[in-house]
């Protein structure tokens, strides 16, 4: 079979376990450049003295996905088997947690080959495509579902995240029965209304599960502020955790009905204005919240990478350390400011490093005591990108 070279850098990037490739990374990007969506490719280094297999899925990250550093694996419905069963071996502890029966079960490329995500929600799962090349093997994904040991699968959905032909539906269950809406489940005991085939968002994103643990075993007593709020899965985690008070902040509409139907799944009362729900822009908030001189115990802000809404427009590569500040300045002295940021392309240490900045500018005194990043079950590949969440734990000593 016809080799491609790459370059000599990316080689040695895939040697050591990275597995996107870019067209950049070939010697000839116009021998490849057409090449089909869902082909195998031999790739060595310029040398010829190394080869590993990858399959080409375009996606806004990159060409293809390297599969094997071995070229005897054969890409096959047995080897996609393999995947998954491994897969799930991986994720035996969160299967066999009585207080938790939803989670990431395929994580693409830290589950040996990217392009495909598989989240499992109480009996019923999600597939998410991100390349039309990694959609082609759908029926092997489904067939190796059939043939493992998951046997309470009721329903499938599957959402295409790259770009669509005519004909195509975005979100569509295509396997078994429809998901109850809501359907309720559990995240080590905290209960969340998940609505599956309606947006590529069901409701809870489970890589905060260990962030959400956190807030949950520190809130006793503590008022709150979560900013972009969702759904308030971290105000819910809050509040069951024992907040005196806790404020959710989102600017869309569905958050309110969402929120407040995820604080009564927890038994958590609303009508006695300890937990309020406010649907308004962040920045709006903040300026609000400064001008009435109100602080909190703890304050927790996960946006998104970009947001634009009617006055704002938010990137989190080149604002986050102004926002970063307004954050200190909210945190009352004795209390906790929690910042996530999910952006792949912003390290970990640049995070840190923009967020210290923010600090130097502040005049109180902040202490980073934690961070956390993906839990067990979003393994990772060695590119940079696909550990892509960081969350930074900061005290306010003064
Ligand atoms: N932190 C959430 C997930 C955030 S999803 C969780 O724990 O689950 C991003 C959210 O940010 C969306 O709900 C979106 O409506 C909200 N959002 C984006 N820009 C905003 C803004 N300027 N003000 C308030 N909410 C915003």
């Amino acid at each position: 079979m016809k080799r491609f070279r790459l370059r000599k850098k990316a080689a040695e990037a895939i040697k050591l376990g990275e597995k996107l490739i870019t067209l950049e990374d070939f010697e000839n990007p116009g021998d490849i450049q057409d090449a089909k969506e869902g082909m195998i490719l031999w790739l060595s280094d310029p040398e010829q003295t190394y080869t590993a297999q990858a399959i080409v899925g375009r996606q806004n990250k990159g060409f293809a996905w390297v599969f094997s550093q071995d070229t005897s694996d054969l890409w096959s419905k047995e080897l996609v088997k393999e995947f998954l069963l491994k897969a799930i071996e991986r994720r035996r502890s969160l299967l066999g947690d009585e207080t938790t029966n939803a989670f990431r079960l395929f994580n693409g490329e830290g589950d040996g080959v990217g392009g495909l995500t598989i989240d499992y929600y109480k009996g019923y799962l999600q597939f998410t495509w991100y390349s039309k090349g990694a959609y082609l093997y759908r029926d092997w994904w489904l067939e190796a579902i059939g043939d493992s040991d998951l046997d309470d699968v009721q329903g499938i959905y599957e959402t295409n995240r790259y770009s669509l032909t005519s004909g195509e539906e975005a979100i569509s269950l295509i396997h078994g029965e429809r998901a109850p809406q809501p359907l309720v489940i559990q995240e080590k005991g905290r209960q969340y209304a998940i609505y599956l085939g309606q947006d590529w968002m069901t409701g809870l994103f489970f890589d905060q599960r260990e962030v959400r643990d956190f807030v949950q075993t520190q809130a006793q007593g503590l008022s709150m502020l979560n900013l972009f709020s969702y759904t308030g899965a971290f105000s819910v985690a809050a509040a069951i955790g024992g907040a005196s008070h806790t404020v959710s902040v989102d600017v869309a509409k569905r958050s309110l009905a969402w929120t407040q139907e995820n604080f009564k799944l927890n038994k958590i009362s609303l009508v006695d204005g300890r937990h309020e729900i406010r649907v308004v822009d962040v920045f709006d908030y903040i300026d609000y919240a400064k001008k009435q001189g109100i602080n909190f115990d703890l304050v927790v802000c996960d946006p998104p990478s970009f947001a634009r809404t009617k006055n704002y427009t938010f990137s989190v590569l080149k604002d986050y350390v102004n926002l970063a500040k307004e954050l200190f300045s909210l945190t009352a002295p004795g209390g906790f400011c929690l910042m996530a940021t999910n952006h792949s392309a912003y390290s970990k240490e640049d995070f840190i490093q923009e967020i210290n900045l923010a600090n130097q500018r502040f005049k109180g005194n902040m202490q980073l005591i934690q961070t956390f990043d993906l839990p067990e079950d979003y393994p990772s590949s060695k590119d940079p990108q696909s550990h892509y969440l960081k969350v930074l734990v900061y005290y306010r000593s003064e």
